[in-house]
C-alpha cells in the first residue's frame, strides 16, 4: 500500500498538497509514486517511477525533475531550502 503525505515548510509556508507515494494493490509496475522536485516551479510533486523514462518531466513547465531518493531523508523546501515537515494523511491501495 502507498501513503498519502504532505510536506510543509515552517519557514516560508510552502505546502505541497497531498501526494500519493508508493504503490497500491496493483503492484509497483502499475503505478509507483516517487517524489520529484521542479526547481523552476519550486514545488515537490509525485513522479510515476513505474514508467520507463530516463527523465521525468514537470507537468507544469515540462522541465526535468530532480528525483528524491526515498522518503526517509530530509527534503529541502524547493523555495527556501529549509527542511520540510512531513505530514502523514493515511494510506491508499
Ligand atoms: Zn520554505
Ligand atoms: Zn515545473
Amino acid at each position: 500500500m502507498g501513503s498519502i503525505v504532505e510536506f510543509n515548510c515552517l519557514s516560508c509556508g510552502y505546502a505541497s498538497g497531498n501526494l500519493s507515494v508508493g504503490w497500491g494493490k496493483a503492484g509497483r509496475t502499475r503505478f509507483w509514486g516517487g517524489l520529484g522536485v521542479c526547481a523552476a516551479c519550486q514545488r515537490v510533486c509525485v513522479v510515476d517511477l513505474s514508467s520507463k523514462q530516463d527523465t521525468h518531466k514537470c507537468e507544469d513547465c515540462e522541465g526535468a525533475l530532480q528525483l528524491l531518493e526515498g522518503l526517509a531523508q530530509d527534503i529541502p523546501c524547493p523555495s527556501c531550502q529549509t527542511v520540510l515537515k512531513t505530514k502523514n494523511h493515511g494510506i491508499w491501495n
